[in-house]
């Protein structure tokens, strides 16, 4: 895809029910399609099982798509996202051989979660977030902030993180997530880029984030995500000096989960700024 011209509709980073987005693999790339996008990666959370039923539905759709997973990570204690993309899709992979530790260590977080929700007399909504994780995916805070909203514990799902999911907070569980450069070399070495997703989201300072970004590039990352669906441009417009800083390619994504969101559309995001190599340029 050339990198000069009109920027093409681009979407990089969204969810499914193979972990915490609410509609189908399939109906997400009808979705995307109907919104005009004409790239996009379905990057669900340490799982690859969305990506069959997601490829199987491209076929008979105007839309490109490309291996995508958002993955957790580790640096120095701090929970970081790395976004796998356009890697292969062969069956021995080491980023799927990693992901089966990283979807153990998310089973057990859950059930050491549930038992502080049931703890504080919230064992209903533990119950009730297993049944909003689709059978055997990926149970993330999400399905619980979703449970203790439905069931009245809490407003809204940023109650719910600020109360009791968040980190810190009483029902918190910390999960051992593989080191950053671990995940990051899972995914180079399955042929795919390696994108640090929303930089700005981990309410790091400055100087850790040079530290993220400088491991993060020496490890062999090599994307930045610039524009994201939460972004205002001002956050875009800092992104993009950090990719520009860091020598690194630039990617852009809604970060959708749900249509209930009306504030994050599939494809709906703010172009690329100017004199960023886009992570796609090359595919
Ligand atoms: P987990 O990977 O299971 O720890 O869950 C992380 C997910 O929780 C993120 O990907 C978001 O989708 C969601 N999340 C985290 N913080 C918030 C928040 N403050 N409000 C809503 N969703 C959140
Ligand atoms: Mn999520
Ligand atoms: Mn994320
Ligand atoms: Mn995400």
């Amino acid at each position: 895809m050339a990198e000069a011209g009109p920027q093409p509709r681009v979407d990089l980073h969204c969810h499914s029910t193979a972990s915490d987005g609410t509609l189908g693999p399939g109906e997400v790339l009808r979705r995307a399609a109907q919104q005009g996008v004409e790239l996009l990666a379905l990057t669900d959370h340490d799982t690859l099982n969305g990506l069959d039923e997601a490829r199987q539905a491209a076929e008979s759709l105007p839309l490109r798509l490309v291996n995508g997973v958002e993955v957790s990570a580790d640096f120095h204690g701090r929970v970081l996202h790395v976004l796998g993309l356009n890697f292969s899709s062969q069956a021995d992979h080491p980023l799927r051989e990693g992901l089966a530790h990283s979807d153990r260590l998310r089973r057990e977080r859950g059930l050491r979660i549930q038992e502080k929700l049931a703890r504080k007399g919230m064992a209903d909504a533990a119950e009730r977030a297993e049944q909003l994780c689709e059978n055997g995916q990926a149970l993330t805070r999400t399905h619980f902030a979703r449970a203790l909203v439905e069931l009245g514990y809490c407003p809204a799902m940023q109650a719910a993180f600020d109360r009791w999911l968040g980190q810190g907070k009483s029902c918190y569980q910390k999960a051992q997530w593989p080191l950053l450069e671990e995940v990051v070399r899972w995914i180079t070495a399955s042929g795919g880029v390696a994108v640090l997703a929303h930089p700005l989201r981990y309410r790091l300072t400055g100087a850790w984030l040079r530290r993220v970004l400088t491991a993060f590039c020496k490890a062999g990352g090599s994307g930045l995500e610039v524009v994201t669906g939460h972004y205002n441009p001002d956050q875009t417009r800092r992104s993009a000096q950090w990719a520009r800083e860091f020598e690194l390619m630039a990617s852009t994504g809604s970060d959708f989960h749900s249509p209930e969101n009306p504030h994050v559309e599939l494809g709906r995001l703010e172009p690329l700024p100017a004199g960023l190599r886009p992570v796609w340029a090359g595919w």
